[in-house]
């Protein structure tokens, strides 16, 4: 039950990581194209510019690299914006899968704040703080804590 939650709560700074990342890469975007290439193995490279992440899969990715260059100046509102559907073609040596900034913004910020009002929630008789069992617990406060457990009795009373 603890390693769980745990494991929740490194979930959930890994989603807001995710999240902060892909804001990022989209401010970032707006005055350079960002290139990660990994490599010949793989053959894929990630494009970020604009509100666009753009994978491509292609046999030419013969190095594995970082590169930046300023962004196309003739980029259009709907690139900077990055408004349009998942999509794919072809490219003149392979395929570009075109993902907008906030589709990966949605896809990662929906778990994550699922993951928050979770983890806000402990069940009753424990911690609401820290969610610790407070069974038995006459002293009034949380022993992992110390937060009160007044209005934790008081929601309890209710029932
Ligand atoms: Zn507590």
């Amino acid at each position: 039950m603890r390693r769980r939650s745990r494991t929740l709560r490194g979930l959930k700074w890994v989603g807001m990581a995710l999240c902060v990342l892909s804001v990022g890469f989209w401010i970032v975007g707006q005055w350079w194209w960002l290139h990660l290439r990994a490599g010949p193995r793989i053959g894929l490279s990630f494009n970020f510019v604009g509100g666009l992440v753009m994978i491509d899969h292609s046999p030419s990715t013969n190095y594995a690299a970082i590169e930046a260059q300023s962004a196309p100046p003739f980029m259009s509102v709907s690139e900077r914006l990055g408004l349009a559907l998942p999509h794919s073609f072809y490219i003149w040596n392979g395929i570009r899968f075109v993902l907008p900034v906030w589709v990966c913004l949605l896809a990662f910020a929906t778990p994550t704040v699922l993951l928050w009002r979770h983890s806000r929630r402990h069940p009753r008789g424990h911690c609401q703080k820290c969610g610790y069992d407070l069974t038995g617990n006459v002293s009034g406060r949380c022993p992992e804590c110390g937060e009160p457990v007044g209005s934790e009795r008081e929601s309890s009373a209710e029932l």
